[in-house]
């Protein structure tokens, strides 16, 4: 039956009800009252006895016929009412929404009927809460103890069972380890490759992280491409040195995407704990530092946290003063390193690279003593000489009869000068002093300074742009970055990471990534340049997927400065030599 009609009729039942029922209340005490004025008839009889015959032959039908009818009229109301309201609950029990929704009907059934509504509501919600209360219990509790992507214990779970872990093992005497976990340059692929292909990679990383572990062990997800993990009853650090040789390999197998190889790896920091009690926090954070060590050893690899093995106390201090000594005995000198054209493999640019000719310890590299230099503050009367010293031999080049063309110096700037307000200032003092353009030095910045929560990192790069030098992001790729935070930074040239151009010229994603790379900074205006060629498969790839520059083992080592211009030919510099004869 349509809806109309029903309503129609409840509508019109409903109306003045008030009035109905007193009328209906009113017939049925008339009808007892006459019912009373017939058994006590014999007075009325007595003074209406002249018309004795006339009332006694009507009175009776008279009395019976108006009972009847004012019987059938109340029964009819009542009838009225009762079919009204069992329409209604008919309707509201059919949950009909239309007559729910009235919200002006007045009348007391409208009143009724919505009360009734509003209690069989309330009475289902109730009954529906108190039957999903366990299931929402049990949700609440894995949302605030597992990570939703990987389903994984989250950081406060783990933090949690590190903490029974390290109470366990004081009492018992044990040993457990923490495995501190970061894949490389996971952001950038996420940024490439997309974040649902990001997704499903860490819900694949972390199947196999709990595929290395035994049940009682822990792995967690800390947050983004971090992850941790608890072990148990370890008896030494080799232990736990095993364990992450084991992961760093189960990782480096590819990961297969959408069809594809996905080739990802880990740097993964060790951290023992053994005799005294620990905080957990304390034990991460030497897993953490670990970690760290390992990106700086180059990645995918894993470091040991032993505070007293690295490199002794007594070492470090030997090392440290004779650094203070070192400009002064001209132990320090720069080699350097041309930058190609990708396209004609002529050199563009030329970058700086400092050396330490220890007495007793022969020729150091920058990674044996730039940190050293930025912990003691060192680094900035060495980053002042090195950077006086690149400028004066770039520009005593362009003097020379041999007819260096006029390239760009690079010199790599650290954190410590980086950060120092009074580092435009020097920087313009020195070019003024040596007599170099401005536009023909270039200050590399390492990605992961740049990406350092610094407000002032802006202002620093606009600061050292406003005096006319060229910047470039150092390392890039090295898993700090994403895209979309190189749209804002104010850089020339772009660097990239020697780890991530190495699987370019193989079948990995790692050229897809460059691709796109450096699709995004041709559309910003930017010059990328990849680290560390070393093969000819490299070179090929790297053209074709866009990379503007190329700095590697593949076209020069790096050479002390007087070597450069002999260098710098040989690579046709100079367009009396031509392209290189090697390049075939
Ligand atoms: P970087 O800025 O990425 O410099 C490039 C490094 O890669 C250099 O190592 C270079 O010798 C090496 N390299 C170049 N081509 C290849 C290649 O094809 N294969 C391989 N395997 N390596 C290649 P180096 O000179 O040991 O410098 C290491 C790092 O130390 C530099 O990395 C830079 O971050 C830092 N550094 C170097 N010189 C300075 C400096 O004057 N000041 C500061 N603050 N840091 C410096
Ligand atoms: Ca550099
Ligand atoms: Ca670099």
């Amino acid at each position: 039956m349509s809806k109309g009609p029903i309503r129609r009729e409840v509508a019109l039942a409903g109306q003045h009800v008030r009035r109905k029922v007193i009328l209906a209340l009113i017939l049925c005490s008339v009808i007892p009252l006459l019912l009373l004025t017939y058994a006590f008839h014999a007075p009325v009889r007595e003074f209406l006895d002249p018309l004795a015959g006339l009332v006694d032959g009507v009175s009776i039908p008279a009395l019976v016929v108006f009972t009847a009818l004012l019987m059938a009229g109340g029964a009819f109301i009542v009838w009225d009412i009762a079919t009204a309201l069992s329409r209604a609950a008919q309707i509201s029990s059919e949950q009909n929404p239309d007559l729910a929704a009235q919200p002006h009907r007045k009348d007391e059934i409208g009143t009724l009927m919505s009360s009734f509504q509003r209690m069989l509501a309330t009475i289902e919600q109730q009954s529906r809460e108190i039957n999903e209360f366990p299931r929402r219990l049990d949700q609440l509790i894995r949302e605030a103890f597992r990570d939703a992507l990987t389903g994984l214990p989250n950081r406060a779970l783990f933090m949690d069972r590190l903490s029974h872990a390290l109470i366990r093992a004081e009492r018992g005497g044990g040993n457990l380890a923490v495995l501190f976990l970061d894949l490389d340059r996971f952001k950038i692929l996420n940024d490439t490759l997309g974040r649902e292909v990001g997704d499903r990679l860490l819900v694949e990383v972390a199947h196999r992280l709990a595929a290395c572990l035994s049940p009682e062990d822990t792995v967690a997800r800390l947050g983004g491409d971090e992850f941790a993990l608890l072990l148990e009853d370890t008896s030494d650090l080799g232990a736990a040195g095993a364990l992450a040789q084991r992961v760093s390999a189960e990782l480096q197998r590819p990961f297969v995407v959408d069809g594809r190889d996905v080739l990802i790896s880990a740097s993964i920091g060790v951290a023992l704990t053994g005799g005294g009690s620990m905080q957990p926090e304390e034990v991460l954070r030497n897993a953490d530092l670990a970690m760290y060590q390992a990106k700086a050893e180059g990645r995918a690899r894993y470091e040991l946290y032993e505070p007293g093995l690295s490199v002794s106390t007594r070492e470090r201090l030997d090392l440290q003063a004779d650094l203070r000594t070192a400009g002064a005995r001209q132990e320090l000198s720069l080699r350097y390193q041309p930058v190609v054209s990708l396209a004609n493999i002529r050199p563009v640019e030329i970058e700086a690279l400092v050396r330490w000719d220890h007495r007793r310890r022969g020729a150091l590299l920058p990674a044996d003593f730039i940190g050293l230099s930025e912990e003691t503050g060192l680094i900035v009367p060495i980053g002042q000489w090195i950077l006086r010293e690149a400028c004066r031999q770039a520009r005593a080049w362009q003097g020379e009869p041999s007819g260096v063309p006029p390239l760009v110096v690079s010199v790599n700037l650290s954190a410590g000068q980086f950060e120092r307000d009074a580092l435009p200032g020097e920087v313009a003092a020195i070019l003024g002093e040596t007599g170099l353009e401005p536009r023909r030095l270039q200050l590399e910045i390492s990605e992961a300074v740049l990406m350092r929560d610094d407000p002032r990192t802006f202002g620093r790069l606009e600061a050292l742009r406003a005096i006319g030098v060229r910047l470039a992001i150092d390392d890039f790729g090295t898993g700090y970055a994403s895209l979309s935070y190189l749209k804002r930074l104010p850089v020339d040239c772009l660097k990239i990471d020697r780890s991530l151009v190495k699987g370019v010229g193989y079948e990995t994603e790692d050229a897809a990534i460059i691709r796109a790379v450096a699709t995004l900074a041709r559309s910003l205006g930017i010059t990328v340049t990849a680290e560390g060629v070393e093969t000819h498969a490299q070179l090929v790839q790297l053209r074709e997927v866009g990379c503007d520059q190329g700095q590697g083992y593949f076209f020069a080592r790096p050479v002390s400065g007087d070597r450069v211009p002999e260098l710098l030919a040989s690579l046709g510099a100079d367009d009396r030599h031509g392209s290189p004869s090697w390049l075939g």
